[in-house]
Order: structure tokens, then C-alpha cells, then sequence
């Protein structure tokens, strides 16, 4: 089982794949966690991302597609959910080429939506744990103590490309860049849609509503 979640940044494809990996049993493979713990790591894939992170521009395809392929000849046929990736329509032919090598291909398409207005709303309110990955919303999910971690105790951040400027770049790119790929699917017969806004248990069970 191979499914992917497409959406803009801030519509909460990393919290619904948490829940969908619980229910589907399968991994998350989110291409921005991977290139962030690589930029965190000092690595030659880190430095060659960072600059790309830091605008909001996307991370040249060849890049993603090489770390792509070494993470799913790594996991074989284990069930998978795809975050943040493919991100261009080149990125989506990648997959089918590197999937039908693989064996099999890809599944289902959950496509989560929202207003522009709406994302620059709660990517700025989020912060990150830096140590352990956790992530909040001070709209939606803050932390019990400001500004700490509630798992580590250590302090929260903001990510650079969660600047309302950067987010509005990065939302730029995404309906330049990423929005075909909904077509690309859909002509595939592989795409669901769900409304993204509102709180995430309501978002929870329109996606199970729309996977059922
Ligand atoms: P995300 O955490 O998914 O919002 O990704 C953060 C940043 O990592 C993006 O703004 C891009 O610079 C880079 N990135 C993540 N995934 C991809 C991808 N599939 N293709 C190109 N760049 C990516």
C-alpha cells in the first residue's frame, strides 16, 4: 500500500499521516522531515538543501528523487504514506518509473484543501521542537508551557520558512508547482479530496470518511 498526501504547506498533511499510519499501519515518508534532519546532520544532502529551504523554494528534483530511491529500496514492500512528496510533476514521474522497478505503484491519493489566507494563519502560529520533532499550534495545539517542548522540556522555535514572507513564496511555488500534480491524479483515477479546514478531528473523520 502506497498512498500519498498532497496539499499546500500548513493544511495538516503531518498530522492526518500520523493518524493514517496508526489506522494503515504504515510509515510516514515525509521528504521535509528527511532533508530537515539532514540539514540538522551537517550532510552533503543537507547542505545542498538548505539554501532552497530557507527561500521556500523547492529542493531541485534530482535531489529528492535520488533520496526517494535509497529510502524505499531501504524500506521494500513496506505499506507507506507519502508527505510533502512528489512536489512536481517531474517528481510524480520519478515515482511511477522507480515504482514500477520496484514492483507495484501507487495507490491512492488523499488530497487535503484550504485557503491561502487560512495557511499563512497556521503556519505562523507553529513551532517545533528541534530535539525530538514535536510539533504545535498555538491556535490549535499549544504547548502546556510557553515556548517549551511538553515531551523534552527543551525550548520551541519557529522555523525560518514559517515567516509569513517565506510562507507566502513557498504557497506561490505550491500552486505554481504542486497543484498539477491534483490533475495528474485525478486523470490516474487514484485522487480523493478532503476539505482540510476546521479542527483536526473533524478533518480526521472526513478522511476516514473519504478512505472508507
Ligand atoms: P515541508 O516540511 O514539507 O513543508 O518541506 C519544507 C521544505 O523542504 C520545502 O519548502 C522545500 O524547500 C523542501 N522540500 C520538502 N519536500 C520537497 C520535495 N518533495 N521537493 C522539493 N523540495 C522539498
Amino acid at each position: 500500500m502506497r498512498m500519498i498526501l498532497l496539499g499546500p504547506p500548513g493544511v495538516g498533511k503531518g498530522t492526518q499521516a500520523r493518524f493514517l499510519m496508526e489506522k494503515l499501519g504504515a510509515l510516514q515518508l515525509s521528504t521535509g522531515d528527511l532533508l530537515r534532519a539532514a540539514v540538522r546532520d551537517g550532510t552533503e544532502l543537507g547542505k545542498r538543501a538548505k539554501g532552497y529551504m530557507d527561500q521556500g523554494e523547492l529542493v531541485p528534483d534530482d535531489v529528492i528523487l535520488g533520496l526517494i530511491r535509497e529510502t524505499l529500496v531501504e524500506l521494500g514492500d513496506k505499506p507507506v504514506i507519502f508527505d510533502g512528496f512528489p512536489r512536481t510533476v517531474p517528481q510524480a514521474e520519478g515515482l511511477d518509473r522507480l515504482l514500477a522497478e520496484l514492483g507495484g505503484g501507487v495507490d491512492r491519493v488523499l488530497e487535503l484543501t484550504v485557503d491561502d489566507e487560512e495557511v499563512v494563519r497556521r503556519l505562523s502560529a507553529r513551532r517545533c521542537c528541534p530535539k525530538d520533532g514535536a510539533v504545535y499550534n498555538l491556535l490549535y495545539n499549544p504547548p502546556r508551557a510557553d515556548s517549551v517542548c511538553d515531551r523534552c522540556g527543551g525550548p520551541l522555535i519557529q522555523r525560518d520558512d514559517d515567516k509569513p514572507e517565506v510562507i507566502r513564496h513557498r504557497l506561490a511555488v505550491y500552486h505554481q508547482q504542486t497543484e498539477p500534480l491534483s490533475d495528474y491524479y485525478r486523470g490516474a483515477g487514484l485522487l480523493v479530496r478532503v476539505n482540510g479546514d476546521g479542527t483536526v478531528d473533524e478533518v480526521r473523520r472526513r478522511v476516514e470518511d473519504a478512505l472508507a
